[in-house]
C-alpha cells in the first residue's frame, strides 16, 4: 500500500480524529516503519512537541484502534500500528510480537495459522506472546 499524507489524513478521519500536524506526524512515522516505535523514539521525531501532548495523541490512537502496545520494556512501551481489523470499539489482535535481542526492534509478526490456546476451566479475555530472538534481518 502507498501511503501518501492524504492516506494518512483519510485513516485519521475515519476514526473521528482531526489531522493535527502531530498526529499526521507520529502516525505517518508509524506507517513508515515496520517495526515498533518507542515513546522516545517518537518524542525524538516530533521533538518541538511538548510531552503531555504527545502522551495524549498516543493515548488518542490506542482508543481509537489505530495502534497498540506491542511491548513493554523495563523502561519504555513500543507501539505498533494496528491492522484494519481494529476500531474505535475494539482492537482484534491475533499475532504475536517478535523482540530482537541483537537490533532490539520488536515487530507485529501475523501467524499463518491461529493458534487456539486452552486453559480448561480459564477464561481467556487477551492473549499476549512475546517472543525474543534474532530477526530475520540480524539473522
Ligand atoms: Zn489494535
Ligand atoms: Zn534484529
Ligand atoms: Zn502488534
Amino acid at each position: 500500500m502507498n501511503i501518501t499524507i492524504e492516506s494518512t489524513k483519510d485513516l485519521l478521519r475515519s476514526r473521528k480524529l482531526k489531522a493535527t500536524p502531530t498526529r499526521l506526524e507520529i502516525l505517518s512515522a508509524l506507517q513508515k516503519r515496520n517495526s515498533a516505535v518507542t515513546f522516545s523514539e517518537i518524542q525524538n521525531i516530533c521533538n518541538d512537541t511538548d510531552r503531555v501532548t504527545l502522551y495524549r495523541t498516543i493515548q488518542s490512537f490506542v482508543d481509537k484502534g489505530l495502534i497498540h502496545k506491542a511491548y513493554q520494556s523495563e523502561d519504555e512501551v513500543h507501539y505498533a500500528l494496528c491492522s484494519h481489523n481494529c476500531s474505535s470499539e475494539a482492537h482484534f489482535h491475533n499475532h504475536l510480537h517478535f523482540k530482537c535481542t541483537r537490533c532490539k526492534k520488536v515487530t507485529c509478526e501475523y501467524l499463518e495459522e491461529e493458534v487456539k490456546i486452552i486453559l480448561p476451566k480459564f477464561q481467556i479475555e487477551k492473549v499476549d506472546i512475546t517472543i525474543s530472538g534474532i530477526c530475520k534481518n540480524c539473522n
